[in-house]
């Protein structure tokens, strides 16, 4: 099939019947629901974007394999050529969201990919496991289909292993074997989009202890599958609000869900790990599947993050605070956590690694840093746009005030910005500023960049320990106390 157009994604939605449950209700027509009616045309977008002459050398390219056009998540990279033809696709969705919706398709597409090019890891626990990654990465590829991921457990008692908790079957595990496959039972804390894909896969962080077995398990479903629901959070806005009103939370909803399996058949050949403690633990830290995803996140964070600087930029420029040295400071802040972020990401491709399996992964250190540094640099923008925009953040009318010919003399009076910022260009500003620093829609962005690939604590933590690894010794520091302790006999002797 190749790569399909935004009405070949909506057609697919519209076929199948998910159990998705919003706000108390079972969703009998997602691509009509309020809440699921623009995002999904956003996303309708980017598919578009694979057949517009503009984007389609940037984005995709002809699959060796089948002689088809796939997308570039789908690529597995060989060299850095190949890492930048990724960063392309990463950066050209990313901009057409703001980098605001992460899991856009490349997110799975490439953990997809990445699973697939480590086939061997795999097939050391059986090789059966080794083909099932590889074909479904191929139905993935040439169905261009998008997938959702749900890795965590729920929060229930976090000081507890998954075997320890007061029902065995709250996190999601193995019930039983049986001639067709898997049937599996609990929940999984959280799946970015659900509703809005085709497929879910399920693997976890290295976490699991001896007793765990059941719950270390890998694979993949249909997003309708029969037993899987789909529970989603309270939306952050309703779908009913205007774009005027609210320029980006009318637009990049992406809902969260948690997914419970009551008693779900997964067939034998979409199964990749098969109740296996050591596969569940070593399945990050042997493949290193989190740095080719790690690379989309470290773009698509860094549109985010160049989009949230632009906009405190604009704000304090129309009404006129940019000449003040503490405004200019923050921004200054802002501007340089970008450039840092994009040197950290240029980095990583240029000092790519070769994996003795042919492919090239973007260097660790630097994709980590990014990693360490965005869940701080993000929430400090925010804050920063809080603290430029001060009280007019609040302070912004409506569409409807600006449209209503009795109150016009008074909004171009009062709410105008500096000389040359009509009052209508500042306040639109403002609300664009409010959705991403005051809004609920804004908050989840805040949290989504603090949270979206694990623990920040934990994985700075981890972070310290790879360096310890690494640099089992300090030669400088040897060197400068050998010199000092050298001169100081040299000092004695003369
Ligand atoms: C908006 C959003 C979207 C997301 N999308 C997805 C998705 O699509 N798919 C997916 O799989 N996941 C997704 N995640 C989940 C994400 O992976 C988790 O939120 C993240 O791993 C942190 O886990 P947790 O939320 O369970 O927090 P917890 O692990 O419960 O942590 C809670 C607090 O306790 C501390 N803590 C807990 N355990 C320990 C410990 N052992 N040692 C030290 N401190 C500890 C933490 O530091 C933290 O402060 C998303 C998260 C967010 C916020």
């Amino acid at each position: 099939m190749g790569i399909r157009s935004g009405v070949d994604y909506i057609n697919a939605l519209k076929s199948r019947q998910p159990e998705v449950w919003l706000g108390g209700r079972k969703i009998k027509d997602l691509t009509n629901e309020p809440v699921f009616k623009q995002p999904i045309k956003e996303l309708a977008r980017l598919f578009d974007m694979q057949h517009d002459a503009k984007y389609q050398d940037k984005i995709t390219h002809i699959c060796q394999e089948t002689g088809e056009r796939v997308n570039n998540a789908f690529l597995i990279p060989r060299n850095g050529e190949d890492l930048k033809a990724r960063r392309e696709l990463f950066e050209v969705w990313a901009q057409a969201t703001f980098g605001l919706m992460g899991r856009t398709p490349d997110f799975l597409g490439t953990v997809i990919t990445a699973m697939a090019s480590n086939d061997w890891f795999f097939r050391q626990y059986g090789e059966q496991w080794g083909d099932n990654i590889v074909n479904y990465y191929k139905y993935i590829r040439d169905n261009d289909l998008f997938l959702t991921h749900a890795i965590i457990n729920p929060q229930n008692d976090r000081s507890k292993a998954s075997n320890e908790q007061e029902d065995t079957y709250t996190h999601l595990g193995v019930v039983k074997e049986t001639e067709e496959g898997l049937i599996v039972r609990g929940s999984k804390m959280l799946a970015t989009l659900a509703p809005l894909t085709d497929e879910v896969i399920i693997y976890s962080y290295p976490s699991f202890k001896p007793g765990d077995e059941k719950y270390a398990i890998s694979f993949a479903l249909p997003i309708d599958t029969p037993g899987l629901r789909i529970l989603c959070r309270e939306e952050t806005q309703n779908g009913t609000r205007s774009t005027w009103d609210h320029p980006l939370a009318s637009r990049f909803e992406e809902m969260d869900a948690m997914l419970v399996f009551n008693d779900v058949l997964v067939p034998w050949d979409r199964v990749f790990i098969n109740q296996n403690v050591e596969a569940g633990n070593l399945l990050y830290p042997k493949t290193g599947i989190n740095l080719q995803p790690s690379h989309q996140s470290g773009v698509r964070g860094l549109v985010k993050l160049s989009f949230a600087t632009e906009v405190a930029c604009s704000v304090a420029d129309s009404i006129g605070v940019d000449g003040f040295l503490n405004v200019q400071n923050q921004l200054a802040e802002l501007l340089q956590g970008v450039e840092t972020i994009r040197a950290l990401v240029r980095v990583s491709e240029y000092e790519y690694v070769m994996t003795p399996y042919g492919e090239a992964i973007p260097a660790i250190i630097p994709l980590e840093t990014v990693r360490g540094l965005l869940p701080k640099l993000y929430p400090r923008a925010v804050e920063i746009l809080q603290i430029i925009g001060a009280g007019g953040l609040l302070m912004s009318p409506t569409g409807a005030d600006f449209a209503n010919p009795e109150l016009t003399d008074d909004m171009n009076k009062h709410y105008v910005g500096r000389s040359g910022v009509a009052a209508d260009e500042r306040v639109r500003l403002f609300k664009l500023a409010w959705d991403l620093c005051g809004e609920a829609f804004g908050q989840r962005l805040v949290q989504y960049e603090r949270y979206y690939s694990g623990d920040p604590i934990r994985k700075m933590a981890m972070f310290y320990g790879m360096h310890k690894r690494n640099n089992p010794t300090y030669p400088m520091v040897q060197k400068a106390l050998e010199d000092s302790l050298e001169m100081s006999r040299t000092a004695v002797t003369n």
